[in-house]
């Protein structure tokens, strides 16, 4: 049996960098005070690897625990409102910003458009940390909606309106929510006026569709696929439904011991992939534990 690590697989370039900005604060700081808001990526394995070299995660409700006695914060890749900021300057607390870039950018533009008079829709989950700084950079004026029917639903048609995504939603379900509304729209305005009535704005990132059809392929060339990932990761559910696309015999694992290697049974190659924020090392130490039982 062969076994293969999808070589695009692993972490995409915005968590790559809010790891080394972690791992050069613990470095640095010799007191140990450094704490980390929420998981610092939707990965067990890799924030249970940082916190044994010293990261401690914290929630909010931490805050005023930490004030004024020099800790540091690190605000991880999904971003946070205005209001984390803010507190942590009044309670003494210093924050290392490692919120990707693209998401800076994102709640750049959502809070240009926003002041701007537009009402502001967002394709995401309403619960997800980075839907949360974006709702916040509106003072928390964000219709959030992950379906056509919610769109048609909550949206006001007779203001003017603009579409955004998540970074880490589906291509497929924004197009859909994009047409549906577009259609809605046509129906109340004259013609020639859509463009000043409603904008989609399609902020997927593309480490996460840019990798679909590499995934695509690579499970379609392997007779079982185990893909590894947080249950907790966003782009992990998004990019899981793509291999189960291709692949009928995809199955999701968190951790190694998950493994049913009646899975396995027949199979000429196993490919083993996961989400952007799955680190190489595990997909590694998943391919070294099928070695060691199909071995022995
Ligand atoms: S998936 Fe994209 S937006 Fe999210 S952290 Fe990675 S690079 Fe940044």
């Amino acid at each position: 049996m062969k076994i293969n690590i999808d070589n695009n697989s692993g972490f995409c370039w915005g968590v790559v960098r809010t790891i080394d900005i972690a791992e050069k604060s613990l470095e640095e700081a010799k007191d140990g005070n450094i704490f980390v808001l929420g998981q610092i990526i939707h990965n067990p394995k890799e924030a249970e690897r940082l916190e044994n070299i010293g990261l401690k995660s914290i929630t909010h409700k931490d805050f005023e625990r930490l004030a004024h006695k020099g800790a540091k914060v690190i605000i991880r890749a999904h971003g946070e409102p205005p209001e984390t900021y803010q507190k942590a300057k009044e309670l003494g607390i210093e924050i290392i910003d490692a919120t990707c870039p693209l998401v800076t950018a994102l709640q750049k533009r959502i809070q240009k458009h926003y002041l701007d008079g537009w009402q502001i829709v967002v394709f995401g989950k309403e619960d997800h940390a980075e839907v949360i700084g974006l709702k916040g950079v509106c003072n928390g004026n964000v219709i959030v909606i992950q379906s056509v029917e919610q769109a048609l639903e909550k949206i006001d048609f007779n203001k003017r309106t603009i579409l955004f995504s998540q970074t880490t939603m589906d291509k497929p379900t924004f197009h859909k929510i994009k047409e549906a509304i577009e259609e809605r729209v046509t129906e109340l305005i004259d013609e020639g006026e859509l463009k000043e009535q409603f904008l989609a704005k399609d902020t997927i990132c593309h480490f996460v569709y840019g990798r679909e059809d590499n995934l695509r392929e690579f499970c379609k060339q392997n007779d079982v696929v185990i893909f590894v990932a947080g249950r907790s990761s966003s782009n992990g559910k998004s990019l899981y439904h793509v291999c189960q696309s291709v692949n009928d015999k995809v199955y999701f694992i968190e951790d190694h011991s998950e493994i049913d290697f009646d899975w396995l049974k027949n199979a000429n190659s196993v490919g083993i992939t996961g989400a952007t924020s799955t680190p190489q090392w595990y997909m590694e130490l998943v391919r070294d534990k099928i070695l060691e039982k199909i071995t022995n």
